[in-house]
């Protein structure tokens, strides 16, 4: 494989693990925090055992200040993991970073009692820790290969430093082997752990897209406008719903045939996604021939523009119906939210402007102020 080659699929997997990290946020936090409530568990059960089983076998002063020390800093891993894996409100900056320093702990662990209580014996326990703590969590590839380097490098030195040459010349080269099959196993488990991420990213994508339509779907809207609203709510911004619903679409099925009425609905749904897409607001496919627009920090008159523009490129995109052109009717109701305020009680009142304009003529829009 030439160098071009190797660089362009690195790149390309430095860019699949950017997207999974930032896309799967919250599902990472949530493994990561079980993950570390288990390891550090296993971490305290693993030092008692062994520092009882080394004072009775070969009692070393420093073996037993190691297990002290790091035994402790596990009973803080496992409180911490514990009391947040409970409570589950640890964000994701946090939870990696934590994650992050207990890998560095399990690192510090191995390499000081793989360097100082024996110094002319071989390091036995530091491959072990070196490519266990390389797949322990869901980590970013790079940053996890940088730890394994970087800690390759300290336990170098430390080796070179204070242990004897036969033994130096021995844990030199396990190291190496070691930090090889580090990179090894780390590629491997990151590279299944974002293609499981990558199929749910899918999935998610999938189950909150209309399939007719590709707009986002009912879904998709109940989880994405709340927390627009709630902005608006928080900062005291005026906030607009605007349902809108194609005219005599029943009509349309019956004298047209229902895959023309796909083809049509398709067509309205390509009008909708680029006018919200330029306005840079959110819209969904709602229910049958439904659309629901929610438009944070949105005035009465840029409302106003809002359903006149949509009803304008309906228009002009002239889709021929049963009886002239298809039209669709607009329900619009501005609001400024108090702490009363309610999301659903906007979309009401814009399903009630809608069956108004339905009422006196269709083709057209409605624009209530909502309480
Ligand atoms: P109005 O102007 O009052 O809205 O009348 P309408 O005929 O549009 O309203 P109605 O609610 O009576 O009919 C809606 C129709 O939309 C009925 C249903 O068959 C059709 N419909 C809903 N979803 C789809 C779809 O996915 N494809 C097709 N072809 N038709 C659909
Ligand atoms: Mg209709
Ligand atoms: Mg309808």
């Amino acid at each position: 494989m030439s160098i071009e080659k190797l660089y362009l699929k690195a790149m390309r997997f430095s860019e699949r693990n950017k997207q999974y990290f930032q896309m799967s946020q919250q599902q990472i936090a949530d493994e990561n925090s079980i993950l570390l409530c288990f390891c550090s568990r296993a971490y305290c059960i693993f030092l008692l055992f062994y520092s009882i089983l080394t004072y009775v076998l070969m009692p070393n002063l420093i073996l037993v200040i190691c297990y002290a020390v790091f035994g402790a800093s596990g009973v803080g891993f496992l409180l911490f993991s514990r009391y947040f894996c409970r409570k589950r409100t640890v964000s994701f900056p946090v939870i990696q970073k934590v994650c992050l320093l207990f890998v560095w702990t399990v690192l510090a662990f191995t390499i000081s009692i793989s360097v100082f209580p024996f110094p002319g014996q071989p390091a036995i326990f530091f491959p072990l820790g070196f490519m266990l703590v390389s797949v322990l969590f869901i980590l970013p590839f790079f940053k996890m290969a940088r730890t394994l380097t970087l800690a390759f490098f300290i336990f170098a030195i430390l080796v070179l430093l204070y242990k004897m040459p036969e033994s130096a010349s021995y844990d030199l080269f396990g190291g190496i082997t070691t930090l090889l099959l580090g990179y090894f196993f780390l590629y491997v488990i990151s590279d299944l752990r974002l293609r499981g991420g990558e199929a749910l990213i899918r999935q998610k994508v999938l189950n909150r897209t209309d399939a007719l339509t590709g707009l986002p779907n009912r879904r998709w809207a109940s989880e994405n406008m709340p927390p627009c609203y709630r902005r608006c709510q928080k900062m005291q911004l005026p906030v607009a719903a605007m349902m809108v619903d194609i005219d005599d679409f029943k009509k349309y099925n019956d004298m047209l045939g229902h895959p023309a009425g796909d083809a049509c609905l398709k067509a309205i749904g390509e009008i909708i996604l680029s006018y919200s897409s330029d306005l840079g607001i959110l819209s969904a496919r709602y229910g049958g021939e439904e659309f629901l627009f929610l438009l944070g920090d949105c005035c009465r008159e840029e409302a106003l523009n809002a359903a006149k523009g949509l009803l304008e490129c309906v228009r002009s995109r002239a889709i021929p119906g049963p009886d002239g052109p298809v039209t669709i009717s607009i329900g619009v109701a501005v609001q400024l939210p108090d702490s009363d305020s309610s999301m659903e009680h906007l979309i009401e009142e814009a399903d009630a402007a809608l069956y108004h304009s339905k009422r006196i003529g269709k083709n057209q829009f409605t624009l209530l102020e909502a309480d």
